[in-house]
This record gives structure tokens, C-alpha cells and sequence, in this order.
């Protein structure tokens, strides 16, 4: 999937997420789901009073569970979400890159100019680690799944 789509699909699914705050909220005005204001709903994974409603799938707005903020971190992102978005920013990430690689490319090309051909080869040889490396990280972003920091 090209990079464009992956950040249209990683929109589409952020677009789910806020419909499915909304969805909660409206749930809760509604008296469909407790408030949990007032701290008397417990956390479904420690026990302490539960902050706000998780959601695993977006596409499912109302199943959610009640959670403290430090367990819905642990919980990580919805199904429907975090793996589109860690797909987006590997491209991304790897763009980047590309963009970095031709940039060096660019102003090594324009030293040829200004250089004897021996004071060129040597800047040759000096910029083609640099460029293997970031040529080398580029395709882990683009064949693994490299994980967000
Ligand atoms: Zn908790």
C-alpha cells in the first residue's frame, strides 16, 4: 500500500475513534452507560476507580470497559488502530529517509564540481556508509514491524 493510502486509512481510523468518543458520551448523557464521575465504577483490570471507557475495536462504539487511566495505557491501542498506525509511520519514517539519502546524493553530486576527481572519489567513499546505513534503515521501516518509540 502506498504511503498516501496508509495515512488515508490511518485519518479514516482516527475519524472512527472520535465518532466512538462521541458515541460513549452520548451513552452516558443518556444514562446507557454509568458516568464515571464520581469514582464508584472500578477499573475491570485492578479495581480502582475506573476513569474512562476503553475501547478495543472502534467500529464497536458501545463495547467498551470501564478502566483507570494506568491500566488503559497497558491496554494499548484499539485493534482497528494501532496497527494501521504503525504501518503509516514506518512509511513515513521511511520517506524520510529517502528524502535524506537523495538530499546527501544532491550535495555530493554538486561537490564534483568543485573538487579534483581523486578529492571527490574520497568524498565518494566517505559518504557511502552514511548512505548504506540510512538506505539500510529505510527498508527495516518498510519490511518490519518496527515498533513506534
Ligand atoms: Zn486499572
Amino acid at each position: 500500500m502506498t504511503h498516501r493510502a496508509l495515512w488515508q486509512q490511518y485519518q479514516w481510523a482516527l475519524k472512527r475513534q472520535r465518532r466512538a468518543g462521541w458515541a460513549v458520551q452520548n451513552a452516558v448523557a443518556a444514562g446507557l452507560l454509568p458516568s464515571l464521575r464520581n469514582g464508584t465504577v472500578p477499573c475491570k483490570d485492578c479495581g480502582k476507580p475506573a476513569q474512562a471507557y476503553d475501547h478495543r475495536d472502534y467500529r464497536k462504539p458501545l463495547m467498551v470497559e470501564p478502566v483507570c487511566h494506568g491500566c488503559n495505557a497497558k491496554r494499548g491501542p484499539a485493534q482497528d488502530l494501532g496497527p494501521i498506525r504503525q504501518k503509516w509511520w514506518r512509511a513515513e519514517q521511511a520517506d524520510q529517509l529517502l528524502c535524506e539519502i537523495q538530499a546527501a546524493e544532491a550535495d555530493l553530486a554538486a561537490l564534483k564540481a568543485s573538487l579534483t576527481p581523486d578529492e571527490f572519489a574520497l568524498h565518494q567513499r566517505a559518504y557511502a556508509p552514511y548512505l548504506a546505513h540510512l538506505q539500510q534503515q529505510a527498508q527495516r521501516n518498510l519490511t518490519q514491524e518496527q515498533p513506534m518509540p
